[in-house]
Formats: structure tokens, C-alpha cells, sequence
């Protein structure tokens, strides 16, 4: 179950055939420790393997291929809920990609780069021990930093809380070339679109585009999170308009009742069988838009 990487005329010629990235953000405990919504720490690390057997048999089932963007520190020897390195070779051995998720869950902004660099070569080297094959991927745990002045993203809670040696994004792509990495799912957001948000009182997103920083090949997120109409609606739009679609979830919430639920992902997984099957969209890896460059 590897995605197609075929270029059709249409990517030959307008390089914005609709395309799918789906993610899994595989935390663990180590993810629940270090939540940071409120009341601190929570105890949903079990579920992510629980729940992950249940989504291996999905995507087999639909034939759909998908990024497990997983803690380092789960690849290393030990017992759930921290560590299964058993089931991530499943995950990597059932044809989806195994990415880092860093190396124990690290807020990014509150790194300076020799930590920095630290979580990202552990943890490449504890999940490339783990299954064997290179990890070439990077998604950022709480979809952060934000802040990206080249495009007028400004943080302030990351300026206020770090010093001045803080995990900006450019600095994140600089650190992810250094050791190794082509590729980092982004989620930065322009001034401009977050005062036209809260304008509008919803995202305004847009089909992404692959773009480079520092070097590494990155996609913006352009889903809320989670399976529901957002997801859906965007995916709808990639295939009449072209470019990427970008979802993610947890495994630990697929039966949460929430946008993430496997009741609002089932007939997202259906919706995207349909799609593929009229050509109307691909699925693709991390790894291939780092290749191909789209
Ligand atoms: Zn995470």
C-alpha cells in the first residue's frame, strides 16, 4: 500500500492536481505528559496503541495510505504507555510512513538549538533503529512554533515565554536540514489572515502548496483537526480547484465523540476512496512531496 507517485498531465503541466496528506499524530504518554491544555498532564497515553491496531485495520481496508508522526522515545525498548516499538515496525511495515514527532513531545518555542538538534537526531535515530528505513519527515508537536516573520507570522505567547535563542520556525527548518530531514508539515499563519478570521469569526484556508524553508520541503496544515465538515470541505475544494489537502488526528481520539471520531472518519475515508477513484484526487507521503517537490 504505497501512494501512487505517477505524475499525471494535470501535475506535469498546472502542478496542482488535488492531492491528500493524511497524518496521524502518534503522542503516547510521553505527549500526555507534557499536554498543555488545561489541568496539565492527562492519561490517554494507553489509547494511542489501543486505538492505533483499530486504525491499521482502516486504512488497510480502505487502501489508504497515511504519516504516523511518532515520539522518538516510543521506538525505544520498554512497555505501553510509553514505548511499542513492536507496533511502530507494524505501522511502518503495513506501508505508511513512519515521521518524527521529536523525541519526547517537546514544546519547540521553549528549545534553544542545541536541545534543539538534540530531540531531532534522537529521535530520527530511535524510530530509523526501530523500522529499519530512513525517517525523513518532521511534524511538529502542537503544531508549533507559529512564529515565521518572512511570512508575517508573529507569535506573541512564544516571544513572551522564550528568550531570544527560542525555536522560531525558520530556525526549526535549519536545525530539521542540519540532521537529516526533507520534509516538515507547517502551520504558520499570516497576520493578515488571523485578523481577517477573527473578522470573519472562522479559518479562512486555502488548497496548500508545497514550499520550501531553510531548504526542507514543507505543506501547511489547512484543516482544523479531526475528520468532520472542515475536512471534508476542503477536500472537495482540492479536487475541483487543485493543490494539497493537509488532515490530521490522534489515534487516542478516535472515541473521543469529537471532530476526530472514527464516526466523522469512516465517511471521510470513504469520501476520499471516491474521490481517488473518479482521479479526482491522489494520496500522497511526506517523503513523496519531498521528492517530487509537489
Ligand atoms: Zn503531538
Amino acid at each position: 500500500m504505497r501512494a501512487s507517485t505517477t505524475l499525471t498531465q494535470n501535475e506535469t503541466v498546472a502542478g496542482s492536481a488535488a492531492t491528500l496528506l493524511f497524518f496521524w499524530d502518534y503522542d503516547t504518554q510521553w505527549g500526555a505528559d507534557r499536554s498543555r491544555s488545561g489541568g496539565g498532564a492527562k492519561n490517554w497515553g494507553p489509547l494511542e496503541f489501543e486505538n492505533t491496531e483499530r486504525l491499521l485495520d482502516l486504512h488497510a481496508e480502505y487502501d489508504l495510505p497515511a504519516c504516523f508522526a511518532v515520539v522518538g522515545a516510543a521506538a525505544l525498548p520498554g512497555k505501553r504507555p510509553y514505548h511499542d516499538p513492536a507496533q511502530i515496525r507494524r505501522i511502518h511495515n503495513s506501508g505508511h510512513e513512519v515521521a518524527s514527532h521529536s523525541f519526547q513531545h517537546e514544546w519547540l518555542p521553549g528549545l534553544n538549538r542545541r536541545q534543539l538538534l538534540e530531540s531531532l537526531r534522537r529521535s530520527k535515530d530511535a524510530l530509523e533503529q526501530c523500522v529499519g528505513a530512513a525517517v525523513v519527515s518532521f511534524i511538529p508537536p502542537f503544531n508549533q512554533p507559529f512564529d515565521y516573520i518572512k511570512k508575517g507570522s508573529f507569535s506573541l505567547s512564544e516571544r513572551r515565554e522564550c528568550g531570544s535563542e527560542r525555536t522560531d520556525l525558520g530556525r526549526l527548518c535549519d536545525a530539521l536540514a542540519e540532521t537529516g530531514y526533507h520534509f516538515c508539515r507547517v502551520s504558520y499563519r499570516p497576520l493578515s489572515q488571523r485578523i481577517a478570521e477573527r473578522l470573519v469569526g472562522r479559518r479562512l484556508d486555502q488548497p496548500s502548496r508545497h514550499e520550501k524553508i531553510a531548504g526542507v520541503s514543507c505543506v501547511r496544515l489547512n484543516t482544523p483537526g479531526g475528520f468532520n465538515a472542515p475536512a471534508i470541505e476542503m477536500s472537495n475544494r482540492c479536487a475541483t480547484a487543485g493543490g494539497l489537502v493537509v488532515v490530521y488526528g490522534h489515534p487516542h481520539s478516535l472515541l473521543s465523540g469529537g471532530a476526530q471520531d472514527q464516526s466523522h472518519l469512516i465517511p471521510f475515508l470513504k469520501r476520499m476512496v471516491q474521490l481517488r477513484r473518479e482521479d479526482r484526487l491522489k494520496v500522497k507521503l511526506p517523503s513523496d512531496i519531498a521528492r517530487n517537490g509537489r
